[in-house]
């Protein structure tokens, strides 16, 4: 079993001296969820810190500068990152996705809103998981108009798209990126196999969380 290790910080912004867990390479156990979710979500708890003073949140707070110093200062950054309803671990991932959001890198913060979503449903905050998906959808969205991509197939990022629509019961913006990207990419066995699952679950109209195994099973 790996055992943690903690080092010293001071952070970029209000040079406050912590000791945080250390990150290292953010490897993930293969996706489980039609939304990519993977089997454990550990790795997530410490590739992100965030600074018990000023909020900042980083995967490295002694590094920043003055751009993400001023958003991080900012009322609307510290109402989210210091909001203490919503569990540290889910509200740093928030708070990443904000700042490379505010300096342009959507496709970052698409990715970094996905983990907020599943940190978010694992500690069971039913509303912050509505909004985190909500804005999971915006930024991925906005990072595929980009010509962007948040590091899956092409497939399988249309496919955590519907599925976030779907678990939000917005059942005809799922079908509609389901029967879209069905008909119009070239995709593979696999990629297909699983959007014809997800298009069945939005036909029903189920809005439960499913797995890549239920389909290979129920399908
Ligand atoms: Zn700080």
């Amino acid at each position: 079993m790996a055992t943690l290790t903690f080092i010293e910080k001071k952070c970029y912004v209000c040079n406050a001296v912590g000791r945080f867990g250390e990150g290292g390479f953010l490897m993930f156990s293969p996706p489980v969820g039609l939304d990519g979710h993977p089997s454990n979500l550990t790795p997530l708890f410490t590739a992100i810190h965030i600074c018990p003073h000023c909020f900042y949140a980083s995967p490295d707070i002694s590094e920043g500068n003055e751009i993400i110093a001023s958003i991080v200062k900012d009322e609307r950054y510290q109402a989210i990152a210091g909001n203490g309803t919503i569990h540290e671990l889910v509200r740093k991932y928030i708070a990443w996705a904000l700042i490379q959001n505010r300096i342009g890198n959507d496709c970052e913060a698409a990715r970094t809103m996905l983990y907020a979503t599943w940190l978010s449903e694992q500690y069971g905050q039913v509303s912050a998981t509505s909004q985190c998906r909500r804005r999971a959808i915006t930024l991925m969205n906005s990072c595929l108009t980009q010509g962007g991509n948040f590091e899956m197939t092409r497939g399988k990022e249309l496919l955590a798209i519907a599925d976030l629509y779907r678990r939000e019961q917005m059942f005809d913006e799922a079908l509609a990126l389901c029967e879209d990207t069905l008909a119009k990419h070239t995709l593979s066995e696999d990629d297909e196999f699983l959007l014809r699952y997800e298009e069945k679950l939005i036909r029903n109209h189920n809005s439960l969380y499913a797995t890549i195994a239920e389909a290979e099973k129920n399908f």
